[in-house]
């Protein structure tokens, strides 16, 4: 029986390991501040899981020779996917979070849960085969999907793009199918975990990860994990009130949702309107051939189109206004911005710098940088394998499937 105190110490070392802190049984010695006798069984235990192996013999220039410690990362494998509202990211990674296979596929999201799961599992059926020489032992999936999370059901719960999909029972589908643990959340949650393991975030303790989309929405990064509230709905910042005009209806049925005045959806349309009152010859020639989406407004303001840039530049007002707020409310060391509004952002981002250093307090300030995603469209897919990857070694869990030689298992 491995107790969760006992899961606790495993992990200890198993993450001294991993991160390369420490690589010989001297190093865990110093470094992890357990006793030597409990090391020796821990290591042991890590041992016979095969999620450590021992290597060559360290030359070192006094006394006995140790052993190398490596974290065996092809242990086993997560399948990760990063659905987005027209496309998505299908892919494989080790347990160290290297992405081994990665794939991408248009496709709408609006056409509902069943046929996007059709797609999402062919391509993981795939990608399974095409490892099958490789002995690939899968023990988790990992999703993202673009709309609310009830992280502990792994539902979506009335996502405003997602038709049919609301209360779908995701997880349960893919478990089934898989045999393997499944975890769900927003594209948001999981691009901030890209970003905190391989991206811009890296080091960084207390960041908030902005996503300005058609949509848009926040992930907190609190202590070095992800802060997801009482149901998942912490970081949803698109539906923070930030104006009083009733006539500016937002798709969650609020009136003055941030989202509704500066988000690519709001955008795009205001920009329609304009165009079609003959105010930009640029958006409106645009609009004889689609209709507007945000990387119209985007290229506009590339190109100059002077209500594009107004635009993008109220829109990055009202961001930064509600950045300062909750700067002052959470004090993060680092805000990063991402999604479609920020491609060609730099003007952007400079207006967000300024009104969020001159509005925020200057102890919340003194050390916040406020900067672009490292990652762009990469993170999310980082992120959903990472999001498996954490619930597979988290304490409580760890403890229920590390005992023996079992793998993860549905629970
Ligand atoms: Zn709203």
């Amino acid at each position: 029986m491995v107790t969760e105190e006992q899961a606790q110490t495993l992990l200890q070392i198993l993450d001294l390991v991993r991160t390369g802190s420490a690589v010989t049984r001297p190093d865990l010695v110093r470094t992890s501040e357990l006793g030597r006798a409990v090391i020796a069984q821990r290591l042991e235990q890590l041992i016979a899981l095969d999620l450590v192996v021992e290597g060559d013999v360290l030359a070192v220039p006094r006394g006995r020779s140790p052993r190398g410690l490596q974290f065996n990362k092809t242990r086993g494998y997560v399948l990760a996917a990063d659905i987005g509202a027209q496309g998505m990211f299908v892919g494989l990674s080790d347990l160290a979070g290297g992405i081994v296979e990665r794939v991408y596929l248009p496709h709408d999201v609006g056409s509902g849960p069943d046929e996007t799961l059709k797609v999402v599992t062919a391509e993981f059926d795939t990608i399974l085969q095409k490892r099958e020489d490789f002995n690939v032992q899968l023990w988790g999936i990992g999703v993202g999907i673009p709309g609310p999370v009830e992280f502990a059901t792994g539902r979506a719960v009335s996502p405003p793009i997602m038709p049919g999909w609301s209360e779908f029972d995701i997880r349960g589908v893919l478990q089934e199918r898989y045999g393997v643990p499944v975890w769900i959340d927003n594209d948001v949650n999981v691009m901030a975990l890209g970003e905190l393991r391989v991206g811009a975030a890296v080091g960084h303790r207390d960041v908030v990860v902005v996503k300005l989309s058609t949509g848009i929405g926040a992930g907190l990064i609190s202590n070095g994990v992800l802060h997801r509230g009482a149901q998942g709905a912490a970081g949803d910042i698109g539906h923070v009130t930030v104006g009083d005009d009733p006539t500016t209806l937002c798709r969650c049925g609020n009136t003055g949702c941030l989202e509704a005045l500066a988000g690519g959806w709001a955008l795009s349309q205001r920009g329609a309107e304009l165009a079609a009152g003959g105010e930009s010859p640029f958006l409106a020639e645009r609009a004889e051939h689609h209709r507007l989406a945000t990387a119209d407004i985007v290229a506009g303001a590339a190109s100059g189109d002077r209500v594009s840039v107004v635009l993008m530049r109220e829109s990055a007002r009202l961001v930064g206004d509600t950045l300062a707020r909750i700067v002052n409310f959470y004090n993060p060391s680092l805000i990063l911005l991402g999604g479609r509004l920020m491609i060609a952002g730099d003007a952007y981002l400079a207006t967000v710098r300024n009104i969020v250093y001159s509005r925020s307090l200057p102890l919340a300030t003194r050390e916040l940088v406020i900067a672009k995603v490292a990652l762009g469209e990469r993170a999310a897919l980082h992120g959903a394998a990472a999001l498996a990857i954490d619930e597979i070694f988290r304490p409580s869990y760890f403890a229920t499937w590390a005992e023996g030689n079992r793998v993860p298992a549905v629970i």
